[in-house]
């Protein structure tokens, strides 16, 4: 059975991998495998969006869905307005942080919740038996157009009143937050600039995830107008990243632990969650108010799925993925913004004073050479081998690779999807707790590996 969804919905090269058949294909084995009434469907601003809509659609219509069609909307407003407006499931055409060329497809279920590995597997074995449930031809409707973003600006109008009028630069990288992302914080009291607030699929000003790299303009324009804060979107809204004041990029584990300890400080206690990737400082942090941390493998759908099942307070991985659960369980970037912002004020802070009380550790990252046909033996061999090379650590986890914890730091060792690599990360709280680390789990990879070579 082909393997059609990764770690983020259905998603590939355009007329490649994603062809309209596919598209048409999913919306049949969705339409059938939810036993579904009414879906909405939303996109970013991708060139190919109308084409995979187009046929999306069609499949849904064949299984007599209703289908309201939302238009180019991030992928937070898509899933809060499925749950709002009570639609059995909601669909985002969108690549997210991919190059142009791309388009994939994201689905939500009535709660908000991104499709799991079950909800998945089991599509695509509807699709792979080619097992749809076609409607009666007399069941057959036409999509109609539907305005969700009202319903959005409500939720986020009720839940955030901020006092003061911030000085906040926009910066949607013409991505599907060209409206709502600038109109979200103007909502709110802000004082906005906008840039790259045109819809294009091209993608011409920027790349569509938002590192340090691809902030350039926006953390010049940041200081040239005197802002207090810049804020970017990846292409479909689901990532937020920060400039400060003096225009510098703000580090994502270092935002994410000071509002995970934030949201614990205001809960009075409570579950974090975050992935196997992120910083020991969203522990550190977190624990320091009370609150705990669960971590799960990476992707944005086991963060959400954790969050739901701990009752977590806040959770969100170092990407900018941040999920605020009391509202809706889909990573949402111009909401995340607008709670920032109330954060800021709540403790009387500026957004480099925001992060200064979480501890810097030090990061390595090494890939290590190993066959394709071994490369996941040797990463599950090392759960037995760990006590011989790390007899004092205090967690090891296989959630996703093996995580290794010890006091001065950890390491996560994992197998490649694509290449025939190991790759190895090592976060130390300092550069010889690191180095030490690194070294020894170097030798431990590379001694399983020549066992298994035998
Ligand atoms: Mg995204």
């Amino acid at each position: 059975m082909a393997k059609l969804f990764g770690s983020s919905g259905v998603r590939g090269l355009v007329n490649s991998f994603l062809t309209p058949e596919l598209a048409c294909k999913v919306g049949l084995a969705v339409a059938s495998y939810a036993k579904a009434d009414k879906a909405l469907v939303a996109r970013d601003t991708r060139v190919s969006g109308s084409m995979i809509e187009d046929a999306l659609v069609s499949g849904l219509l064949a299984c007599g869905v209703r289908v309201s069609l939302v238009g180019s909307v991030p992928t937070p407003v898509l899933a809060y307005a499925t749950m709002r407006l009570k639609a059995d499931v909601g669909f985002m055409l969108t690549a997210s942080h991919n190059p142009p060329q791309y388009n994939g497809i994201k689905i939500f279920d009535g709660t908000s919740l991104s499709y799991t590995d079950e909800s998945q597997t089991a599509v695509e074995k509807i699709i792979a038996e080619n097992s749809f449930d076609m409607a009666d031809w007399r069941e057959i409707s036409e999509a109609s157009n539907v305005d969700v973003k009202p319903f959005y600006f409500e939720m986020a109008r009720d839940a955030v009143a901020l006092c003061k009028k911030w000085r906040v630069v926009v910066d949607s990288g013409c991505g599907a937050t060209f409206d709502v992302g600038p109109a979200l914080l103007k909502n709110a009291g802000c004082h906005v600039t906008a840039l790259n607030a045109q819809p294009d699929g091209f993608f011409p000003a920027r790349s569509s995830e938002p590192t340090a790299e691809s902030l350039k303009d926006l953390m010049q324009v940041v200081k040239e107008v005197g802002a207090d804060v810049g804020v970017a979107f990846d292409g479909d809204g689901d990532r937020v990243a920060f400039v400060d004041a003096e225009g510098s990029f703000m580090d994502f584990d270092l935002l994410l632990a000071a509002y995970a300890a934030y949201s614990v400080k205001r809960a009075c206690g409570g579950t974090v969650v975050t992935n196997v990737e992120a910083s020991m400082c969203v522990e550190n942090m977190a624990e320091k108010f009370g609150g705990k941390v669960v971590r799960t493998r990476v992707g944005d759908v086991y963060v959400s799925e954790a969050i739901k099942r701990y009752g977590a307070v806040f959770g969100g991985e170092p990407c900018g993925a941040w999920v605020h659960p009391s509202f809706h369980y889909c990573p949402d970037g111009p909401f995340s913004a607008v709670l920032l912002l109330k954060a800021l004020e709540e403790e009387d802070k500026s957004l480099r004073e925001f992060v200064a009380e979480v501890p810097k550790y030090v990061t390595l990252r090494e890939n290590l050479p190993c066959r394709n046909d071994l490369k996941h033996k040797v990463v599950a061999s090392i759960e037995k081998a760990a006590n011989a090379v790390f007899p004092e650590y205090t967690n090891l986890s296989t959630v996703d690779g093996v995580r290794i914890a010890l006091n001065t730091g950890w390491l996560l060792i994992r197998a490649s999807g694509t290449e025939p690599l190991i790759r190895v990360t090592v976060e130390g709280e300092s550069l010889k707790a690191a180095n030490d680390i690194m070294g020894r789990g170097t030798v431990l990879i590379e001694n399983q590996y020549e066992e298994l070579k035998k």
